[in-house]
């Protein structure tokens, strides 16, 4: 019998929002127990933010504003290096946090912090450059100019599968860019983002720069709602998306979208196929048990390597090692809850009625029955129109379906809603870059690839949002030009 790591809860920061210079426990928004997912253990009541608190806090920033965009830009710059310095300083504290906040196992938190420390370092290199443009004009000759200006307030909703990154992702660029911030982590993992508030303020950002209000709806509502933002950028699922789309129509507030996908990966019958096995298994391991936006989660396989590939799948999914998230070789852990563990395995039980169980297809029970875990699960002889293929799992639920021809390898991966994502597995020069070129995804890996670097562009297309960040569109995301024209 293996015992499970019991949380360490001396770690977590302070539970109380950070609004301004202050700690506010005292709040309209209730109040949420905390479970930690490996074991199913509570771990903390964690006050959340109501339409006062997130009031207070868009006042903090809306306060700060002015000074912080008239910080010299160097001083932005550097404050961002420091906060990349103590993502690194403390990547450990982090590191557990994360774990105890959704169950991501160790081994993938390390490299979140990482990657996490990478994006504030390369936003930060944004900070003293651009500026602006100087652009030629007809008929008449003027000196005209554009300066970037930041927006003022972004309200900022972030998910539960990926706080320490999705933070990093959206606040480096938007902070660069000369903004202040209302981040509204969710109620399920809070600790993380409360830690990193923390480590804005030791980094030097002013007070109000940075507000981190855990909430629910209601608190993502009323910061979508509020008059003194300036934009909201949300991570999170189409259909909360949607909610945000009619809330914001009162006051015609710009909103960025990074939402959810069911990315692709197309294996040609000349791939390597042990990099393409790894690729499919990535989809329902890597990233929180399948529980990530760029998951690639229907496996588009070429006929004449159909059965060695799904074999092949199959084995590599009975061979993941999932376990104790706080152990260094987990690779997999629970999913998020016993809500999603049961939504979960509700989608597995009608699937086998239509497609062919080839691994998984249970919850595990003895020693992993605290927590919620779900076998990595293989499904082949998918059919690209079903609910399984159609729809977002958010669990280690893998789809196969077989193509005959590179057009219809690149019909099947078209034909969803999403586009956020999608991976091929070819050598063939010339292939790769016509079906990267006909795939309608914002992101395609050929042959591999993990994890997103800071200077590429990244967001989705269709129902997987838009708006980018990444690179320098990520500094367009958060910044909008002004013209100037001067008669000469
Ligand atoms: P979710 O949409 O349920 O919640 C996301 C956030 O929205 C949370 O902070 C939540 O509290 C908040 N929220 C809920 N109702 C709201 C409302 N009415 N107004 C404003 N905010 C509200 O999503 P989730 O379950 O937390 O996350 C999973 C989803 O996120 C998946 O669809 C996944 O693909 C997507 N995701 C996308 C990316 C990306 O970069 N494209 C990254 C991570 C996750």
């Amino acid at each position: 019998m293996t015992s499970f790591t019991v949380p360490d809860l001396s770690i977590l920061p302070p539970l109380a929002l950070q609004i301004g210079d202050g700690l506010v426990t005292d709040t309209s928004g209730g109040m949420h127990t905390h479970v930690y997912s490996g074991t199913g253990s509570v771990t903390g009541e964690i006050p959340l933010a109501g339409a006062a608190e997130v009031d207070a806090a868009v006042r903090a920033a809306r306060a700060a504003f002015p000074g912080w965009w008239a910080t010299p830009a160097d001083a932005r710059r550097d404050a961002l290096l420091a906060m990349a310095r103590l993502v690194t300083e403390h990547a450990a504290e982090l590191s557990t946090l994360n774990v105890i906040d959704n169950g991501t196992p160790l081994m993938i938190t390390a490299f979140q912090n990482t990657v996490a420390a990478g994006l504030f370092t390369y936003n930060a290199g944004w900070a003293d450059k651009g500026g602006g443009e100087v652009h030629r004009t007809w008929p008449m000759r003027a000196l005209d100019y554009s300066l970037d200006e930041p927006y003022g307030v972004v309200g900022v909703i972030i998910p539960w599968n990926g706080p320490v990154t999705a933070i990093a992702q959206v606040l480096g660029p938007a902070l660069a860019a000369g903004n202040c911030v209302v981040l509204k982590p969710p109620e399920m993992a809070p600790y993380s983002a409360l830690a990193m508030g923390r480590l804005f303020r030791e980094a030097g950002f002013p007070p109000g720069v940075v507000n981190v209000v855990p909430g629910g709806p209601e608190a993502g509502d009323a910061l979508v709602r509020h008059q003194g933002v300036d934009k909201v950028h949300f991570t999170g699922s189409g259909q909360t998306a949607r909610i945000i789309t009619h809330a914001a129509a009162d006051s015609l507030k710009p909103l960025g979208f990074e939402l959810g996908g069911k990315s692709a990966v197309i294996v040609f019958d000349d791939a390597d196929l042990d990099a393409a096995t790894s690729g499919a298994l990535q989809g329902i391991s890597f990233n929180l048990a399948g529980q990530g936006c760029i998951n690639g989660t229907r496996v588009l396989v070429h006929r004449p390597i159909y059965d060695q590939l799904v074999e092949s799948v199959a084995a590599a999914a009975a061979d993941v090692a999932i376990g104790d998230p706080f152990e260094i070789d987990t690779l997999m852990g629970p999913v998020v809850s016993e809500g999603a563990c049961q939504r979960i395995l509700g989608v597995i039980d009608e699937a086998k009625h239509s497609s062919r169980l080839v691994a998984g297809g249970v919850r595990m029970y003895g020693d992993y029955a605290g927590g919620f875990y779900v076998a990595p699960t293989v499904f082949a002889d998918v059919d690209n129109a079903s609910s399984l293929a159609q729809n977002e799992v958010f669990g280690p639920v893998q789809s196969i379906i077989p193509f005959d021809t590179e057009a219809e390898a690149v019909r099947l991966a078209n034909d969803t809603a999403f586009g956020l994502a999608a991976y091929v597995y070819t050598h063939d020069l010339g292939r790769t870059h016509r079906v990267a070129e006909a795939l309608e995804a914002g992101n395609v890996w050929v042959n591999g690839g993990v994890g997103i670097p800071a200077s590429v562009p990244f967001g989705g297309v269709k129902q997987s949002g838009y708006g980018r960040i990444g690179g320098a569109a990520g500094i367009r995301e958060f910044s909008r030009p002004k013209n100037v024209w001067i008669a000469l």
